[in-house]
Parts: C-alpha cells; sequence; structure tokens
C-alpha cells in the first residue's frame, strides 16, 4: 500500500469526520466512495447494497457513470459483486474481466478497469453489501489494501445495519437485506406459536468507537486485554472452578489453545494497524470467523470456530467493560429469546410468563433445555442454523413449535396468519382444558390410565391443570442439572418429599439418576468417550459409583414414608444390573429398619426398557419386576442404531415401523399373561396417531408431556378400542413399512372425527 499503514488510518480518521458532519445518507456515501478511491490511488469505488429481494443494488460509486447509481442491480448469483457477498470473502483481480463470474453492465462504463479488488461489508458473519475499488491498469492488490478495504466496510456495515441507508433503496426492492423478511426452516421442539419480538440471550457489546486516535495506544490495550484474558482461563483451570456450565476442561483447554494462537493475534494486530480500535478490532477478525463459520459444514471445525467466537466475546467484554449480563434482567413483553445454545438453570432464570418463545441456533429436540422448554409450556425451535447473524435485538419474530417455521420480520399478512393460527391452538387449548376432568375412557368403555411427564418441581401445578393421574416418569437427573452442585441426601430427601406431597394421591414414579452420555452434570467430571449414548451412564454409574446410587435411595425412601414409593431403573441392560440395584435398595431398607426409621408403606422396583437386550429376556425381567415402562426414545436409538440427538438421523426411522411395532406388542402381550403392569413414557406416547397405534397393541398406561395429555385423552375418548385393536392386528400382519401404517392410522383417525 502506497504509505505504508498510515493511508488507512489516515482514511479511517476522515471516514471518521464525515460520518460525524451534517449530511443526508446519500451524500456521506458519495463523500465516502471519493475518499476511498482517492486514499487507494484507486480511479473506481463503487458500493452495492444486499437489498431484501437477494440482489445487490449499487448505493454510490466514484468513477463509474453516477446515472447507474440505484440503476444497476444485480443478482446473489450474478458477477463478482454476487459472488463476493454470496461468498462473504474478498477478492482481488489483476485481470477482472476475464474472470468466469464477470459480468458486464454497460451502463456503468466499467469495461476499461482491468484490476478488481472487493470486501464483504460483514456484521455477524453476513454480507450486508459488497465494497468494490477498481483501477485501469492490471495490478496486483497487496495483503494490506485488502485489509484496509475491509476495515473501511465496518464503517459501511453500522450504516446499513443502523438503518441509515434504509430510504436510498430504490423502490419495490423491500430495503436493506437488514430489514430483510426471512423464513427459516428449523426442529420443532416445544408446541405453541408464539409472536414477539427478539431478546439475545447473550446481549451483543455495542462498540461506539471504531477508529483508534492512537494505534499503538490500542496495541497495548489489546495486549493486556489478552493478558487478561489467558490468566483468567489459567485461574479457571487451575482452581477447579469449573462449575459452571459448559465450561468443562476440553473447552477450557482450547480457549487456552486459542488465546495463544498466534494467527488469531497476528490478525488481531493488523486489524489495530489499519486504525482500528482495540474493540473493534475484536468485531473485525469475529465477523470473518463468523463468516466461516455460516459456510463451514464439517462438525468439528465448526466447534473450534464456535470457540474462537466465544473467545471473542470474552475480549470484548474485557475491552469495554460490559458486564457479562444475561438478558433475563429487564426482560421485556413478548420475548422471543434467542440462543447459540443455554442450559437448563440459565433458561428458568427468565421470567416465564413474558417469554413467548425460544430459538436455539444449535441445541435440539432432547437437550436439556429443550426437555425444561416443553415442562414450562414455551413454544421452542431449534437448530436454527445461523439465526444469531440475522436478527436483531427487537426484530419483530414468530415462531411455530409444532411445524418449526421461523419467521424474522414477517409481513403483516404473514404475522396476521399466525396469529389466527395462535387463536386457533388456544381455542383447542381450551377444549382440552375441558377434558381436564372427564375420564379417559374409550367409547367401548376400556380405561387408559394417562400420567405426565416431569423433572422440575414447577411441573407439578401441570398435575391439576391436565388432569394426569399421576407423575408416570420424574426425570430425577432434571433437579439435579439445574442444581448448583450435587445436592446431598438431605437436600433431595427434601426435594422429593415436596413432590410426594404436592402429587398427593396420585402416584410419582421416581426415575434414578439417568446421568451420563449427554446429560451432563455442571460440577462432576465430564468423561470424555467415543460413544457417550452406548457409555458409563444411568444405572451403569449406579451401580459402579454405589454411594450416588444409595444416597438417592436413602432420600427416597426418608421422603415416602408412611407412603407408596416408585422407583424405575433407567438403562438397564441386564437382568442381573436390575439384581444388583434392587439388592442395594434393600440394603438401605434393612439400616433404616435397624435405625428405627419408619419407611414407606409398599415399595415399587421398575425397570425402564430402553435396550434391546431385555425385549430377548422378557419372561424373566416380568417376573423379576413390580413394573415395566417403556422409554421409546432410547429404545428407538438402539434397535434403529440411530443417534437420538443427530439430526441427520433422528427422524430417519419411524416408530410407527411394523419391526419396532411387533417388539412392542410382545411386551403388551407378557404384560397381559403376567399380570405385571408396562407403561410407555417415551415421546411417542404423546403423539396422538402413534398413542392410536399403542393402544391398537394393547397398551393402557401412558406418560407423557403435558401439553400432549389434552390431544392423546381425545382421542382416547373418540375411538371403539376392539375396532383399534382388530385394525392393528391385521396391519401388522400385512404392513412392511411405517408409511402404509401411519396413513391407515391417520384414516382410522379421520374416520371417526378425530382432529389433530
Ligand atoms: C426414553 O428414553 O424414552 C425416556 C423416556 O427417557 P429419556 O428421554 O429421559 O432418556
Ligand atoms: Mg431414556
Amino acid at each position: 500500500m502506497r504509505g505504508g499503514l498510515v493511508g488507512p488510518r489516515v482514511l479511517l480518521r476522515r471516514l471518521r469526520e464525515v460520518m460525524s458532519e451534517p449530511a443526508s445518507a446519500q451524500e456521506r456515501l458519495d463523500r465516502i466512495v471519493v475518499l476511498i478511491a482517492n486514499n487507494m490511488v484507486a480511479e473506481v469505488c463503487s458500493v452495492y447494497v444486499a437489498r431484501a429481494d437477494n440482489t445487490l443494488e449499487l448505493y454510490a460509486t466514484e468513477g463509474l457513470n453516477r446515472e447507474a447509481v440505484h440503476l444497476t442491480t444485480m443478482r446473489l448469483d450474478e458477477g463478482l459483486v454476487g459472488l463476493i457477498a454470496r461468498e462473504a470473502q474478498p477478492l482481488a483481480l489483476s485481470d477482472a474481466q476475464h474472470h468466469p463470474a464477470f459480468s458486464y453492465r454497460p451502463e456503468t462504463g466499467e469495461e476499461i478497469y482491468a484490476s478488481f479488488l472487493g470486501v464483504p461489508i460483514l456484521r455477524g458473519g453476513n454480507a450486508l453489501g459488497v465494497l468494490v475499488v477498481q483501477n485501469r491498469a492490471a495490478r496486483v492488490y497487496s495483503e494490506e489494501e485488502m485489509e484496509a478495504l475491509q476495515t473501511t466496510a465496518m464503517v459501511l456495515a453500522e450504516m446499513i445495519a443502523g438503518g441509515e441507508l434504509e430510504a436510498l433503496a430504490r423502490p419495490g426492492s423491500g430495503g436493506t437485506v437488514v430489514r430483510r423478511t426471512l423464513a427459516m426452516q428449523a426442529q420443532p421442539i416445544a408446541e405453541g406459536v408464539g409472536l414477539g419480538h427478539v431478546v439475545l440471550h447473550e446481549p451483543r457489546v455495542e462498540i461506539k468507537n471504531l477508529v483508534a486516535d492512537d494505534p499503538d495506544a490500542e496495541l497495548v490495550r489489546l495486549n493486556s486485554a489478552l493478558e487478561l484474558l489467558r490468566a483468567s482461563i489459567d485461574d479457571l483451570m487451575d482452581s477447579g472452578g469449573l462449575s459452571h456450565a459448559g465450561e468443562h476442561r476440553d473447552v477450557l483447554e482450547t480457549f487456552r489453545m486459542f488465546a495463544q494462537d498466534r494467527g488469531w493475534v497476528r490478525r488481531l494486530h493488523e486489524a489495530i494497524n489499519t486504525g482500528l480500535t482495540a474493540e473493534a478490532a475484536v468485531e473485525r477478525v469475529q465477523s470473518d470467523v463468523r463468516a466461516r463459520l455460516l459456510r463451514q459444514t464439517d462438525p468439528y471445525l465448526r466447534e473450534r470456530l464456535h470457540d474462537l467466537d466465544d473467545l471473542a466475546n470474552r475480549l470484548l467484554h474485557q475491552l469495554t467493560g460490559a458486564a457479562f449480563t444475561l438478558a433475563a434482567e429487564n426482560l421485556p413483553e413478548n420475548a422471543i429469546l434467542v440462543a447459540r445454545a443455554m442450559g437448563p438453570a440459565a433458561l428458568l432464570e427468565y421470567q416465564r410468563l413474558k417469554l413467548r418463545g425460544l430459538v436455539l441456533e444449535e441445541g435440539g429436540a432432547t437437550s436439556h433445555v429443550a426437555i425444561v422448554a416443553r415442562a414450562l409450556g414455551i413454544p421452542t425451535v431449534g437448530k436454527a442454523e445461523g439465526i444469531l447473524g440475522l436478527v436483531e435485538t427487537g426484530d419483530a419474530i414468530i415462531i411455530d413449535g409444532h411445524s418449526g417455521e421461523i419467521q424474522i420480520r414477517p409481513s403483516q399478512d404473514v404475522e396476521a396468519a399466525y396469529a389466527e393460527r395462535a387463536r386457533l391452538r388456544a381455542r383447542r387449548q381450551e377444549q382440552y382444558r375441558a377434558l381436564r376432568d372427564k375420564p379417559a375412557v374409550t367409547k367401548d368403555g376400556v380405561a387408559v390410565d394417562i400420567q405426565m411427564n416431569a423433572g422440575l418441581l414447577v411441573d407439578l401445578p401441570n398435575l391439576d391443570e391436565t388432569g394426569a393421574s399421576g407423575v408416570g416418569l420424574f426425570r430425577t437427573e432434571i433437579l439435579f442439572m439445574v442444581a448448583p452442585s450435587l445436592p446431598r441426601a438431605q437436600a433431595q430427601e427434601g426435594l422429593y418429599r415436596t413432590i410426594i406431597d404436592i402429587a398427593g394421591r396420585r402416584p410419582v414414579t421416581f426415575r434414578t439418576l439417568d446421568i451420563g452420555g449427554d446429560k451432563v452434570l455442571p460440577y462432576l467430571r465430564k468423561i470424555d468417550e467415543e460413544n457417550p449414548a452406548l457409555g458409563w451412564r444411568a444405572v451403569r454409574i449406579g451401580l459402579d459409583r454405589p454411594a450416588l446410587l444409595r444416597t438417592q435411595f436413602r432420600a427416597l425412601l426418608g421422603a415416602a414414608k408412611g407412603r407408596d414409593l416408585r422407583i424405575m431403573l433407567p438403562m438397564v441392560a441386564t437382568l442381573e444390573e436390575f439384581e444388583a440395584a434392587k439388592a442395594m435398595l434393600n440394603r438401605e431398607r434393612e439400616r433404616a429398619r435397624k435405625l428405627g426409621q419408619a419407611g414407606p408403606k409398599q415399595v415399587h422396583l421398575g425397570i425402564m426398557l430402553e435396550v434391546p437386550s431385555l425385549l430377548f429376556d422378557l419372561e424373566r425381567v416380568f417376573a423379576a419386576v413390580d413394573f415395566v415402562s417403556i422409554g421409546t426414545n432410547d429404545l428407538m436409538q438402539f434397535m434403529f442404531a440411530a443417534d437420538r440427538e443427530n439430526a441427520l438421523v433422528s427422524a430417519r426411522f419411524d416408530p410407527l415401523h411394523p419391526s419396532f411395532l411387533r417388539a412392542l406388542s410382545r411386551v403388551a402381550m407378557l404384560s397381559r399373561e403376567t399380570g405385571r403392569p408396562v407403561s410407555l413414557c417415551g415421546e411417542m406416547a404423546g403423539k396422538p396417531i402413534e398413542a392410536l397405534a399403542l393402544l391398537g397393541l394393547g397398551f393402557r398406561s401412558f406418560s407423557m408431556s403435558p401439553s400432549n395429555i389434552g390431544p392423546v385423552k381425545a382421542f382416547v375418548r373418540g375411538i371403539e378400542v376392539g375396532k383399534l385393536e382388530a385394525f392393528m392386528r391385521e396391519k401388522l400382519e400385512t404392513s412392511f413399512d411405517s408409511a402404509g401404517l401411519r396413513a391407515g392410522l391417520v384414516a382410522f383417525a379421520a374416520a371417526n372425527d378425530l382432529s389433530f
């Protein structure tokens, strides 16, 4: 670059002056392009802005024909400018016209310019436009020039994101891309339609000062912030204070590695050398990382880029002194919370009544925050790729937790349609509520037991609200997951007693800790495993670390004094495991007796059927246990060898596949033959069509999320189970895939006037 590093610094300073002068947005843009062209000794400088209709519009130019401003547009898949916006990467060419993507626009008069340097105008990893300089002579642009142009583009990004250029767009284009109406497809997680405004779980750090007065001072600021950052990571690692959710040792190791990463630090230094403040430099480099992240498909590299993004965030907080506050305080009305990922405890910090919805960029349907969101009845969608780069605080947004649709900055028509959808759902919920006190009995008089799944104290009011006959699955690990430290025996006993008290005469089935796999307790050391779902989890941990399971048994026995106690064991693979756990429970009962402590009136110990090996030992299983509860979420995962956490495969197999249903049918049959109760508590039970299939196989007891109780009860009350059983018998004999079975059940429901 001519003039070394002085050029970009002078340019930035001049740009700052232009930004503070009173002028219209167009005048300001016109001055900016002249300044850049002069500073970079280029004949041409042009600004293209991405518009809502997926085109790029020429907003200002020095050097090209001015008549073309607000006339020339190109599609995103067109020309060099389109290429830069699409790829969100700079491009330098000494012979632009022979590049395959070059697209000639006669009205601009650009045919005489051979060299071309263009950079994306980035914000949050998204290209809001493209900034271009051109030269008549064939020349090679240096790295420094490219860097300088990218820095300059930040100023334009601020102008665009601030809405300053909104009024300039050619009529009919829908404005700039930052105001674009967008529809996205995400993964449905928790039912319901949410209409509201974006609240970012981790608010962005506002950077007020882009341009540095003294670059050397900025370098010193950056270096000392980096030092503090490294020291704080070291402290965290050394103190063993790994109690913050997510801050596990391996994450910190990676952080430490990045904080010392020469390439990253070098890029930060370069950005400061072009005249940015330290915080603006961090944002610049972070924006590049985000752009790479949006393009990256390799999960490992994505994870590393996320780490780098997190690190940049920490550095920004360090530099600006912004506190690490979450948005939980001062939540506006109608908030739709948008987070990259989030732990269950963080969600509980928000005021439930103001939350209209939750969007997770990464978390899927079986993540813990998803379980809590469902329990709280917050409409939720997950795996919303790239959403954090597309929304700003306050943007209007609609989410549909049933279909997974997200509407960002929706048009009035779309908003009206969703509002109607929300009203319809609310009306249907009213109808379901009316069923609350009606019995779950089929038309031909067969009673069905419908209980609910729970995992937190806040779930329990749902017992009254839904009319559930009990808690068929209490996931005790969720209580543990939201606790700041491992609850001791006494604290556990208190919690369990409160739960039993609230449930009153309704039974509660406590599942012992189902930790391990993806369910990590923040205060326990995480074990690295190749296949965590197949690893050291649930009852396996309980048997290998008896103190944990014994304490839980002891607390449960104490809590249920004089009452019935129901306990079930998760992830049991062999009867020996059940027997070993039962022996442990008996020892605890014996101990209590010796100490003269009163015990429960009766203790029922059941087993969760989640591992297929038990299917081949069913006779012995039924003879040994007090009851069986089928966890279809895990049973599906293991039967079809399809990771329930992996969106690529989790929905690949239908639980209505005849092979799966035949296995379930045998369990129902053995329960009838032995008289030992069986229930089903996986997600499958809560879906009306699946519930029909299960009723048709002979199941009469279910446990499900509270929001599913109304729809399933309506189905139960609307059918003749005798007919349904005959239908399923015939279907199971003749079907070889799930499609026909599902269609048949849908038709069966329709013929009985059941809608869902
Ligand atoms: C299941 O696996 O079906 C189940 C109910 O347990 P969880 O979803 O908690 O693993
Ligand atoms: Mg399970």
